[in-house]
């Protein structure tokens, strides 16, 4: 593709009226680069497998398509949508709601530690768009709730992650019930040899659409990493919170305990902050996450179970106050702020024997990561 294209608009995308008008109301003036590159081939058919760094706007780009095609309603959705974890199956539903506003399509979310019945009764009612995390979809297949024989578009949101997490036999199942022909889009931060591998499986001759797969770090987000005492870095934390006071704070951990602990130490000094991770009931989840998005908790301490896909608006930083044990994990983590061409500010805390996963982070991000100057604060504690 050449560099210099010329900026087009969404309606030279060939979309209807009704998009339009919804993508007006949500102020999409002009499409990302991957949504330019996706919706058209997408309109047309075509299997796609498109690869664009996290907050480039993957979700339109698949989003918009399915909801032009959409046909009259049948026994079973036509679009089936499959994401790693539940937050992002909510966030998919939103948006696909917001793509479809003013029109009657009906959009069901289908994932764990929600009380089966509620979406057994929506899946009931007739649905256009199922969104579900692999796990849970299989569990409906197995009672005979979801009727798959209708579906004409499968989505793979995040498929990197998916795979990472162990998704893929249920993916292959799920896969194998779905009739031909069908088209199948495949969205992905990144395109490692097991993608390739699935796609080969069950894609049929797909156009990829690889728009960053050498740079992997978002250009928006400062980053910065601090070598710190392990049982310093609460300290430091909630210092950077005093000193930065920033919009909104993204704190990752190693572990669900480690972010429970962490959560009750800092509460005591820092107004507003939540944590989540696996281990929470999914209604806290739920709770946590709304909140979160609204801007009503300021810090929100994390696992990795949030490191992806997650879009929040007013996340300014990104605390990695453990080391991501896999390199390719803090690019996610980082990927939380940044986002759409805004600006964000990612800290890597660093215990001083952890030299060599920084240099890791480093070769994958392809650049030097500078020292955070600490400027007082640091003399205060020398
Ligand atoms: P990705 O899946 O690539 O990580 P998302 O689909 O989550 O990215 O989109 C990132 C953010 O950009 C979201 O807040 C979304 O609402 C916004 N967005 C997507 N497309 C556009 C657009 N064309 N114009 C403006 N904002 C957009
Ligand atoms: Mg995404």
């Amino acid at each position: 593709r050449a560099v210099e294209e010329p900026e087009i608009d969404f309606s030279d995308l060939g979309l209807s009226p009704e998009m339009l008008e919804a993508l007006r109301r949500i102020r999409y003036i002009t499409p990302s680069p991957i949504q330019a590159a996706v919706i058209p081939e997408a309109l047309d058919g075509s299997d796609i497998i498109g690869q664009a760094k996290t907050g480039t706007g993957k979700t339109a780009a698949f989003g918009i398509p399915l909801i032009e095609m959409l046909e009259e309603r049948g026994k079973g959705p036509q679009a089936l949508i499959l994401a790693p974890t539940r937050e992002l199956a909510q966030q998919i539903v939103a948006e696909m709601d917001n793509l479809a506003a003013n029109r009657d399509v009906a959009i069901c979310a289908v994932y764990g530690g929600q009380p089966i019945e509620k979406q057994l009764r929506a899946l009931q009612r007739g649905v256009d768009i199922v969104v579900g995390t692999p796990g849970r979809v299989i569990d409906h297949i197995r009672r005979g709730t979801l009727y798959l024989g209708d579906v004409v578009h499968v989505v793979l949101d995040e498929a990197d992650r998916m795979l990472d997490i162990g998704f893929r036999p249920d993916i292959e199942k799920i896969l194998r019930r779905v009739p031909d022909p069908h088209q199948t889009l495949l969205l992905s931060a990144t395109i490692e040899p097991e993608i390739r591998r699935l796609a080969d499986k069950y894609m049929f001759e797909p156009v990829e659409m690889l728009l960053s797969k050498d740079e992997p770090s978002a250009e928006t987000v400062n980053q910065f990493y601090v070598t710190v005492d392990q049982d310093k870095k609460t300290e430091l934390l909630v210092h950077l919170l005093q000193r930065e006071q920033p919009e909104q704070c993204l704190v990752f951990t190693r572990t669900k305990r480690g972010a429970d602990k962490l959560a009750d130490r800092i509460r005591r000094v820092v107004k507003g902050v939540a944590v989540i991770h696996g281990d929470l009931p999914q209604t806290s989840r739920d709770k946590v996450m709304k909140a979160f998005r609204t801007g009503e908790i300021p810090v929100l301490v994390a696992t990795d179970v949030v490191g992806r896909g997650i879009d929040v608006d007013g996340i300014s930083h990104v605390v990695n106050y453990d080391i991501p044990e896999d390199p390719e994990n803090y690019v996610h983590r980082i990927g939380r702020t940044g986002r759409m061409g805004r600006n964000g500010v990612a800290y890597l805390f660093v215990t001083p024997d952890q030299g060599d996963p920084l240099t890791n982070i480093e070769m994958l991000m392809n650049r030097t990561i500078p020292p955070l100057d600490l400027g007082d604060y640091e003399a205060h504690n020398a």
